[in-house]
């Protein structure tokens, strides 16, 4: 399991704080304005999460405010070849430390344990094997982290504040994306040359790790391809 250095210098009861005075602060501001707040507010003690898939563009917008920053990707051992390559194409234009956040097991000892393709056994112990006890594990020793939610993912995520306080994982959440939508995320891309996935333009505009990612037909629900078949529609990091 990856261990992240202990950042916190602020109590829970000053961080919850923060989220409530942020959230009424910003109102709608926009996502410039929030990264501005969060590089103001909690320097040297954020952590951005990336996926690597439609949300390379929120390390990029982050460390131009706040240089240096830390950015977690989930490295479950079962991505697409593409996602690693954004990973290493994106570190190479952007100021900030990538870190490959690691499960307990590889995907060897987890086989060995609990038998091969657990994913599509138990996609929910898959994943909280290896995304939710990672992260909460590497969230652990920061004060805020920022993540590229947007309200037009799904049903659950359509209420999404662009600063909130993090009950389950104790700490400051920011989601300066809340309000974009993937032409958004596209037209920044562009205007500042970030590598994103190839494979958003290749019918998979969602994208996870690769055993549990299809490609979806034009006109089909964005996350129709992420657990397809299943009733599973989030991996529970933001549960
Ligand atoms: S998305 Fe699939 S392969 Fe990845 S951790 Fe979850 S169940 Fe396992």
């Amino acid at each position: 399991m990856t261990q992240t250095p202990n950042k916190r210098a602020r109590s829970t009861e000053e961080l919850q704080a923060l989220a409530d005075q942020g959230a009424a602060e910003l109102g709608e501001a926009t996502a410039e304005d929030v990264a501005a707040w969060a590089a103001r507010t909690f320097p040297g003690t954020l952590a951005v999460a990336c996926s690597m898939a439609g949300d390379t563009v929120l390390p990029h917008l982050i460390a131009r405010h706040c240089p240096g920053v830390d950015v977690l990707f989930l490295e479950t051992g079962y991505h697409f070849a593409e996602t690693l390559g954004t990973r290493d194409a994106l570190a190479s234009v952007i100021d900030a430390r990538i870190i490959d956040v690691l499960p307990a097991q590889t995907v060897a000892e987890q086989d060995a344990e609990y038998g091969p393709r657990l994913y599509e056994r138990d996609p929910g112990l898959c994943c909280q094997l290896r995304k939710v006890e990672p992260i909460n594990a590497a969230l652990s020793g920061y004060e805020a982290w920022v993540t590229g939610i947007r309200r037009e993912d799904n049903a659950l995520r359509a209420n999404a504040g662009l600063v909130e306080w993090d009950a389950t994982h104790q700490l400051v959440k920011i989601n300066p994306l809340a309000a974009w939508s993937f032409d958004d995320l596209l037209d920044y891309a562009s205007q500042w040359s970030v590598p994103i996935n190839l494979l958003l333009t290749d019918g998979y505009p969602s994208i996870g790790c690769e055993p549990c990612t299809r490609r979806v037909a034009p006109g089909e629900d964005p996350r129709a391809g992420r657990w397809a078949g299943l009733a599973k529609t989030e991996c529970g990091l933001h549960l």
